[in-house]
């Protein structure tokens, strides 16, 4: 069985209260024998790290997206610091920061608020020794600034999910040591710059995911995603990079490993 990784799903999704355990069944059958579920804010996080200590399969991130400060407000921080050192947990986040949908009229106070959450995740992470997963739109220049500004505070300080910058900002991130993890849009029509970018991508830097529920990959574009899929961008990633399947699974493993110590 190839050893496939997704490494972001929001598995405590909603979409799959009807069907989880068949979601997960149908990932064992086409590879995918990990799966890093992403709790973000209090009720996401505690309903992940059920998930993650009932299935062998599961790991486990939590964190504050900054779409959703208010998923976890500063007086049950408490809550995360706990939960960042549970033993099925290997990633804080999803944090970082996303000006797509801050709003006009305090632009300036939206931005303070996601770097100041963003600043003290990635201070937890240092504390408690485990890498970041990291989420960024419309934000990249900033979100360069932040990490550079907090340094570089582990061999594997993370991953920037669902990366969507160009060629000279993803340099940059590696510089900084992080790695990219990308998902189903490498598979669509309209994004041939990610896949010049991959394709000249170290190929010890780059993870896959689903970021499911959401942006299944072709041919599922438009429905509901699972990590099953990750399958489809494990072989696209195969023909950009002009290697069998199994070679790039077993690179993509290794990486996994060394990231988030995931075996
Ligand atoms: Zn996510």
């Amino acid at each position: 069985m190839l050893p496939i990784t997704d490494t972001h799903a929001h598995l405590d999704d909603a979409a799959y209260d009807g069907d989880r355990d068949a979601v997960l069944e149908r990932a064992r059958a086409a590879g995918v024998t990990r799966i890093l579920a992403i709790g973000i804010g209090e009720r996401s996080i505690a309903k992940t790290l059920v998930l993650a200590e009932r299935h062998e399969d599961v790991f486990a991130a939590v964190g504050v997206h900054p779409n959703g400060l208010d998923t976890l407000p500063p007086e049950r921080w408490t809550f995360l610091e706990q939960a960042a050192r549970h033993p099925r947990v290997v990633a804080v986040g999803e944090t970082g920061l996303d000006y797509h949908r801050l709003k006009t009229n305090d632009l300036e106070g939206g931005k303070r608020a996601q770097r100041e959450s963003f600043m003290r995740q990635l201070d937890l992470a240092r504390r408690a020794d485990k890498p970041v997963v990291i989420h960024c739109r419309e934000a990249l220049d900033d979100t360069l600034a932040a990490l550079r500004e907090f340094g570089r505070f582990r061999e594997e300080p993370g991953v920037m999910h669902c990366f969507a910058g160009d060629r000279a900002r993803a340099e940059e991130f590696f510089a900084l040591g992080y790695t990219i993890s990308v998902g189903g849009i490498l598979t669509f029509k309209n994004a041939p710059a990610l896949r010049d970018l991959v394709r000249a991508a170290p190929r010890d830097r780059v993870m896959l995911e689903t970021d499911a529920p959401w942006l299944a990959p072709e041919p599922h574009r438009g429905t509901r995603n699972e990590p099953a899929y990750t399958r489809l961008v494990a072989e696209k990633l195969a023909l950009l990079w002009e290697e069998p399947l199994e070679t790039v699974v077993e690179r993509i493993a290794a990486t996994v490993r060394r990231v988030f110590g995931i075996r």
